[in-house]
């Protein structure tokens, strides 16, 4: 057992309650921890508002030193790292490296922003300036399917802009964010960052509590409703990434073959635990066929095991209970469509699916309508473009979508029609610091990345001067 612990006020602290992580890959316990109770919750909070008056004074250069020290810590360790995420998350090793690769960029780049005024008018009767200002408190709180890199991404632009921090990770994936404690511990002054962990009970007092002045918030659309419903008393700020079901809609004059591995990496990325998955895809019945197969034959050769293992392409499904519903979504597509590949569950331990791809399926069954959340894509037949993008915005959902076409004109045309906060062409799932991305109707409130996500960490300040004296 490796040591893990929680940042409060500068200490690296045990929680007063225990908790056991399972590796999804063996159902076996892989590190026994401690988290948070709800004095410890208090006590983030409390450090992170007696930090707050002078971290927000301290000059900005001081403020990115210490986010490129962090990034830098965190790259020298990047093997330690993607082993632990790996062994609690389940994902393979590969895609591991590359979310602590994507952490330090994150980081990196939020270190190279800056927060200039603004000035709106400046003439001989009067000079308007906007200021931004922190806000106070944050609390980033998030998911189990990136909890390094989705952290990475809400620390450090709260606390460039001169927020404190607190920052609270899953109970199923806890242990790189505790780890993280070590080196935040070495680089801010206390209070400044705080880490604490739960048993996916206590996120509540974050939200509720009069003293956090932000929620930073990714997860599921249900839990956003309770964050947002808990914040109405304190009208905090909210940064809400929630649930998805993005659709992709492939025009007839693509190449079957060509196109597949795109779209197949993009639905089956990290066991298709991604808010940002391909997880609806429209097909013109010109060309269904064909692309059917070619899916199916990839999703054949995808070698499912343990992360650690070499060749591994697919990890497990992150725990148990997602394990479960993905099995319901399996019993749903089963009764409504065809399973043309996959459709297993393999033989314990761990919680292993093979990836699925199922047809002749259509709207208005859960496998379709919902966010399964893992490894299982449906694929539906459409005659014509206007219904195709009928039924792909045809849902609470509208986070990301993709168009793929060799004639891009006509790819943007569709694209501008559909629903979402980011539609690719002939992509889907890219994304990085220098865009921002935020979801639509019930995926979200609020964007992230770029200066867009910057200066949602801030609070306008206006100083409007007339040019008079008396
Ligand atoms: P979840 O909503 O169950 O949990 C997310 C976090 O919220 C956890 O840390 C949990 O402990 C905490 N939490 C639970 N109840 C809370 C409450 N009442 N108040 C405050 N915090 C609370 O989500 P999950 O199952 O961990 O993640 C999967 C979901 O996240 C999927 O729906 C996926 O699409 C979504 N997701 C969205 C994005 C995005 O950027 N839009 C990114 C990744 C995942």
């Amino acid at each position: 057992m490796q040591s893990f612990s929680m940042l409060i006020n500068g200490e690296l602290v045990q929680g007063n309650r225990p908790l056991e992580v399972i590796n999804p890959a063996t159902e076996e316990v892989f590190q026994r921890v401690t988290c948070a109770d709800e004095g410890q919750f208090e006590q983030a909070i409390a450090a992170a508002k007696a930090a707050f008056p002078q971290w927000q004074k301290t000059d900005m250069q001081t403020r990115k030193d210490c986010l490129l020290k962090l990034a830098d810590a965190l790259e020298q360790r990047t093997q330690e790292f993607a082993e632990i995420l790996t062994q609690e998350q389940g994902k393979p090793l590969a895609e591991s490296t590359a979310e602590v690769g994507f952490s330090c960029a994150f980081i990196r780049y939020f270190a190279q922003s800056e927060l200039p005024v603004e000035t709106y008018q400046d003439d001989a009767t009067a000079k308007v300036e906007l200021h931004r200002k922190p806000l106070g408190v944050v609390a980033g709180v998030v998911p189990w399917n990136f909890p390094l890199m989705i952290g990475s991404f809400k620390l450090a632009p709260a606390v460039l802009t001169g927020n404190t921090f607190i920052l609270k990770p899953p109970a199923s994936t806890p242990l790189c964010v505790l780890k993280l404690s070590e080196i935040c511990q070495q680089i801010f002054p206390k209070g400044v960052v705080n880490i604490i962990t739960d048993n996916n009970d206590l996120g509540h007092i974050l939200s509720s509590h009069p003293d956090v002045n932000k929620v930073a918030f990714t997860g599921s659309t249900p839990t956003g409703k309770k964050i947002m419903a808990a914040s109405a008393n304190t009208l905090k700020r909210l940064t809400l990434e929630l649930g998805g079901n993005d659709a992709g809609i492939v025009l007839p004059d693509v190449d079957p073959k060509k196109v597949a591995p795109a779209i197949f990496a993009t639905a089956f990325m990290n066991c298709g635990q991604v808010c940002i998955a391909l997880k609806r895809l429209y097909v013109h019945e010109d060309i269904y066929d064909a692309v059917v197969n070619e899916l199916s034959a990839l999703a054949n050769s995808a070698v499912v095991g343990n992360g650690l293992d070499e060749g591994v392409t697919f990890g497990p499904i992150q725990n148990k209970a997602q394990f479960s519903k993905v099995q319901e979504y399996l019993a749903d597509a089963k009764e409504n469509g065809v399973i043309a590949a996959g459709g297993e569950v393999l033989n314990g331990p761990g919680f292993f699916m093979r990836p699925t791809i199922v047809c002749d399926i259509t709207d208005g069954c859960k496998v379709v309508d919902e966010e399964p959340f893992g490894p299982i894509l449906p694929v539906i037949k459409y005659k014509t473009i206007d219904e195709a993008v009928e039924r792909a915005n045809n849902s609470v959902f509208g986070l990301g979508g993709s168009v793929w076409s060799n004639d891009l004109d006509k790819a943007y045309e569709v694209a501008k029609r559909l629903e979402c906060g980011t539609t690719w062409i002939n992509q889907h799932l890219a994304f990085g610091p220098t865009v921002p991305f935020g979801g639509s109707k019930e995926s979200g409130i609020g964007v992230e990345f770029a200066q867009e996500g910057l200066l949602e960490y801030t609070q306008v300040h206006v100083i409007n001067m007339a040019k008079q004296t008396f």
